[in-house]
């Protein structure tokens, strides 16, 4: 069966962790195509190699000359060379590549951020296709750009160029077992570019769906995905499958297993995903499969988030101006603010963002804007709100699960803002004060559990 497997940072924070990959991968030849994160936090006080080198981008984009900061990422990768007895001539080979990417051109702050962020991946990959063959598995590393990942867009938030599928079905022929860093790619014009944080599980994806993979394994650090944020509840809920939409919803406001935008690679191949723990390689997991079969219950998850903000916008007769959504929405859209709900009635409606979009320096100019160009009689601006949300395929063919959710919240006294939900049912959002925000995930969770 052929896998394609993603280690996380935690997976590979450390030689003792590195031994535990290196096991997982021996235990099964499947597991033929490997694709890593950067060296995350070996103990609670280290920083993530990623942000380590994102320091020393910002030392060096500042003025300053950056050693301290490049001693710090030196002597981890150093240490982590050592405890795995790497070639020296490979320690020498990682070190020149960050020197390098350390004293290229500044001119472009954004490439040249993205140039150092990757070389915390490339160096893990590196490293491990070194210990994987000296653990006795012909292990070799590949650069992104010989595995044909092509990207386009920002440097730090790049797409996939659909090309990319066409070269990395060349991977199918292969019979080493690679290792791939994750996290970045090659635009056309050979510059470096990265995916937003966490992005080595779209590396992952987009190369399960190039080589056909049978499952795509995501390995971690928690046993599964729960049904609930687990630093809420004690022992919640482990989730055993998943739909790749409800993951991608309960990720949305904040289930961080998996990056949201993992999934769409992965979609039309319908290859499932397979959550595993690097530190107890025997726990079940989670599957996120394109299709369920089984259901064990109406609610799948719950999530929830703060920091959301409601523009409320209300006029007499609202419903009879023809376009004023489109005009109200080209002021966002001309101001760079997106949005992410809208819920209406008749004579008003609620354009509900993220605090991030909105932020205080554009908030006057934008109701400003809305009143005097739109001429409409009421704006206001709400914060402190919190999102939050019961997800689950199951909900469509249920009667009464939000009657359910209402009657709970407001007998633990939790006011609702505003209720949404879409025509697939797959999820419902309360809209309530921040300062209930977990309050309020805790009352669902106790109510559906
Ligand atoms: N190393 C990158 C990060 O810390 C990407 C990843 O881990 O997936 O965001």
């Amino acid at each position: 069966m052929r896998k394609v497997c993603k280690f996380g940072g935690s997976s590979l924070a450390n030689a003792g962790q590195i031994q535990k990959v290196i096991d997982i991968v021996s235990s099964d030849p499947g597991r033929q195509f490997i694709v890593v994160s950067a060296p995350g936090k070996g103990r609670p006080s280290e920083l993530k190699i990623t942000d380590l080198l994102i320091g020393l981008a910002k030392a060096r984009l500042n003025g300053f000359d950056g050693k301290r900061e490049y001693e710090l990422i030196s002597r981890r990768i150093t240490a982590l060379a050592h405890d795995l007895n790497i070639s020296t001539e490979l320690l020498g080979i990682i070190e020149e590549n960050i020197l390098n990417a350390a004293n290229s051109s500044i001119e472009n702050a954004a490439a040249y951020e993205a140039q150092l962020k990757a070389q915390g991946e490339d160096a893990c990959a590196r490293i491990l296709a070194e210990a994987l063959t000296l653990a006795g598995i012909e292990a070799h590393y590949m650069s992104p750009a010989d595995a044909g990942i092509l990207l386009y867009g920002t440097h730090d938030d790049a797409e996939i160029d659909p090309q990319s599928y066409t070269l990395l079905s060349q991977l199918r022929y292969e019979e080493r077992t690679l290792v791939i860093p994750g996290f970045y790619g090659i635009s056309q014009d050979g510059e470096v570019l990265t995916f937003s944080r966490g992005g080595s599980d779209i590396s992952g994806a987009i190369i399960a769906a190039g080589v056909d993979a049978e499952i795509y394994e995501i390995w971690t650090d928690v046993d599964s995905v729960y049904a609930v944020n687990p630093e809420l509840v004690d022992e919640p809920k482990q989730i055993k499958e998943i739909s790749y939409r409800e993951m991608r919803e309960l990720a949305y406001l904040g289930a961080s297993v998996v990056h949201p935008e993992a999934m769409l690679p992965i979609y039309n191949k319908a290859i499932p995903i397979h959550i595993l723990n690097t530190n107890n390689p025997d726990a079940k997991g989670t599957k996120i499969v394109r299709e369920r079969s089984n259901f064990d219950g109406v609610v799948t998850g719950i999530s929830g988030s703060r920091n959301f903000c409601s523009l409320n916008i209300s006029e007499y007769l609202l419903n009879r101006r023809v376009g004023i959504v489109k005009d109200i929405l080209s002021i966002l859209a001309e101001e760079g603010v997106s949005f992410e709900h809208m819920p209406s009635s008749i004579d008003s409606l609620s354009i509900i963002l993220r605090d991030e979009s909105l932020p205080k320096s554009k908030e006057e100019n934008i109701i400003r804007r809305l009143t005097d160009e739109l001429e409409l009689e009421s704006v206001e601006l709400v914060r402190g709100l919190a999102l939050v949300m019961l997800v689950g395929e199951a909900m469509a063919d249920t009667v009464g699960v939000t009657s359910r959710a209402v009657n709970c919240l407001s007998a633990a006294s939790i006011s609702l803002e505003m209720i949404i939900q879409d025509h697939s049912e797959m999820s419902v959002i309360f809209v309530v004060d921040g300062k209930f925000c977990n309050y309020a995930i805790e009352t669902l969770y106790y109510e559906y559990f």
